[in-house]
């Protein structure tokens, strides 16, 4: 049983990375990806619980870019060796994050709303502050009843809302591979929303793509078969996992995708190769 998509308290999960492997552990679970937002802050006490709990942990990253205004996520497999390198990265995108919670705890002030950034930052602790932590502050204070309450009523509002200034694919999947990682793209289904999707994995091609996440909790059947033949015709990598976050993404269970054992023992052949 494989899981190589799960979000820790490092960003929006809302499991630490200890408890995730513990749980991991639990299922049966032999490899872990850990693939917080933005961030690999999470992975060194994954690895840690990955020796203590008997899991191979894959650390990884999703981040989040922005392509023709659609927001487009790109997953980074690394090595317990390497995927430090990329952490530079994440300097300029948290920059942006901060900026952009600065701007909607205003926006919320000025609406009525109470709530501090300083809030905003104890809630996210050591994760990636972001819409999530606001989210929960606006629940417990009466103003929602759940997240996605929180986000259709007040945060996607057009006097709240503000969007974040990203990276482009182009950009995080250069950086990946120059950090010697894996880039691979990100619950492909979502990309079919505007046609996109040929179009998109065409031109990510040329940037350097080399995998596609064929299983996401969000994929059904007939998505797996195209997207497995997509891989097949390009030559790409096929990942898969379930994008728990625990409590803070409901009906989404750690190892609750069907992924095919083999698939990682490609990705791990491939990174051995970086
Ligand atoms: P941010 O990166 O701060 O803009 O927040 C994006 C995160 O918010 C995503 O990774 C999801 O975990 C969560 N999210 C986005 N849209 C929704 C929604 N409609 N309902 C619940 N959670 C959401
Ligand atoms: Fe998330
Ligand atoms: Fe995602
Ligand atoms: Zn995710």
């Amino acid at each position: 049983m494989i899981d190589l998509h799960v979000h820790t308290t490092a960003s929006d999960g809302s499991l630490s990375p200890a408890l995730v492997v513990k749980e991991a552990a639990r299922l049966g679970i032999t490899h872990l990806g850990i693939a917080d937002h933005d961030t690999v802050n999470g992975i060194k006490e994954a690895l840690d619980a990955g020796k203590l709990y008997g899991v191979n942990i894959i650390p990884a990253v999703e981040l989040g870019t922005d392509y023709e205004g659609m927001e487009t996520h790109i997953l980074g497999y690394f090595r317990p060796d390497n995927y430090m390198n990329i952490n530079h990265y994440f300097k300029w995108i948290l920059q942006k994050r901060f900026y952009r919670n600065e701007q909607m705890i205003k926006n919320l002030q000025n609406a009525g709303f109470s709530i501090t950034i300083e809030e905003v930052m104890k809630k996210a602790n050591k994760g990636t502050p972001g819409r999530p932590h606001i989210a929960k502050i606006l629940i417990e204070k009466g103003y929602c009843n759940d997240i996605n309450d929180a986000f259709n009523k007040i945060l996607l509002r057009e006097d709240i809302y503000i969007k974040r200034e990203k990276t482009s694919p182009k950009s995080a999947i250069k950086e990946i591979l120059k950090a010697g990682g894996i880039p691979v793209v990100a619950h492909p289904v979502y990309l079919e929303e505007s046609n996109l999707f040929e179009k998109t994995i065409s031109l990510f091609l040329t940037y350097g793509l080399k995998g596609i996440e064929v299983y996401h909790c969000d994929h059904k059947v007939y998505h797996e078969k195209k997207y497995a033949k997509v891989a097949k015709k390009y030559k790409l990598l096929m990942t898969g996992g379930s994008d728990f976050h625990g409590e803070n993404k409901e009906g989404v269970e750690l190892g609750s995708v069907n992924v095919p054992d083999e698939l990682v023992i490609e990705l791990l052949k491939e990174l051995k190769g970086q």
